[in-house]
């Protein structure tokens, strides 16, 4: 069959580079119109205090309704928003739908209630149809209540343009986290050259977090070195009890992972919020 020769190699492996190709070119115009029906559904992660475990905040997180496939995970069609310039359009309807739900949520949970909303590289970097800010304001939502996760790849450039967009967006009151923190990038120089709010410990040093001392020792210094800066740290995938309780022990201030729950559609979320506010007025009325 195949060749022995790098030429071969690809005459053999071109007819499943021509069906990737296929695929992807009928993903693209299945996503083009998932935009314009509005096709997504944005799911709610609870994000807790380690030491209260009181939820503090939420993470918006996108899914797709698809037709044949039920929901479809971002993990699958971000990527390719991103290089056919969809992103925006999506990330714009997230934006408005988490920033909707932060104002009801505001008005009948807690007061300082925060919905953070995702936004990757190219989004950051190119301009939106939506003025987020403008949004946020017509609707009389202080920034406050909007936390916008970006990534350490963007950091990396240590250029003026992402450090005037990240004083933009923290201009406007809304914070920004640095999502999956620690991986993929060695250089901690960039980390002092940027204004931040949170820190995202990435799941990849919780997984094994309890029997691995490196790891322990790892999130140590990441919250210490956090801490020293000013941030905030929040640590992402918290699976088991073990986890919870060694990250408090380690001074990490806030948490998110399936050990509290799974991301959830907005009315799920609504109802685990009212039976998990009942549980600690229930603790609150035993205690007092
Ligand atoms: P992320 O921002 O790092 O979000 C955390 C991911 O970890 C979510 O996956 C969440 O469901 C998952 N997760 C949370 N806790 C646990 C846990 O305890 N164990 C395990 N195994 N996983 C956990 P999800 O929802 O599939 O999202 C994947 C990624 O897609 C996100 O990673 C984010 O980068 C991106 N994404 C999601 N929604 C949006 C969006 O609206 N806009 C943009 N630009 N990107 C989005
Ligand atoms: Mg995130
Ligand atoms: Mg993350
Ligand atoms: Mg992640």
């Amino acid at each position: 069959l195949a060749k022995s020769t790098a030429r071969g190699q690809y005459a053999f492996y071109s007819h499943e580079l021509e069906e990737e190709a296929l695929k992807r070119s009928k993903l693209t115009t299945e996503l083009r119109f998932a935009v314009e029906e509005q096709a997504f559904e944005v799911f709610y992660q609870p994000i807790f205090r380690l030491d209260t475990r009181e939820t503090v905040k939420a993470e918006a997180l996108v899914r797709w309704k698809h037709p044949e496939r039920g929901y479809v995970s971002p993990a699958e069609f971000i990527p390719l928003a991103e290089s056919t310039g969809l992103i925006n359009a999506i990330g714009d309807w997230v934006f408005k739908e988490a920033a909707m739900f932060a104002k009801a949520l505001r008005g009948s949970y807690a007061p300082d209630f925060q919905i953070s909303v995702n936004k990757s590289p190219m989004q950051f970097l190119t301009v939106g149809k939506l003025d987020w800010a403008a949004f946020l304001t017509n609707l009389d939502l202080p920034g406050k209540a909007i936390s916008v996760e970006i990534t350490e790849g963007l950091l990396l450039q240590q250029s003026q343009e992402v450090n005037a967009r990240i004083k933009k967006i923290r201009d406007t009151g809304m914070s920004i986290s640095l999502d999956d923190f620690g991986t993929g990038y060695s250089s901690l120089s960039y980390l002092s050259s940027y204004e931040i709010d949170y820190l995202k410990i990435d799941r990849s040093f919780i997984i094994n977090l309890t029997t691995s001392s490196k790891n322990q020792a790892l999130c140590k210094a990441i919250i210490t070195m956090a801490h020293e800066l000013g941030y905030q740290v929040i640590a992402e995938g918290i699976e088991t009890e073990q986890q919870l309780q060694l990250l408090s022990a380690l001074g990490c201030d806030l948490g998110q992972g399936y050990f509290i729950s799974r991301p959830l559609p907005q009315q799920d979320f609504v109802a685990w919020l009212a039976s998990s506010l009942s549980t600690t007025q229930l603790a609150e009325a035993a205690a007092g």
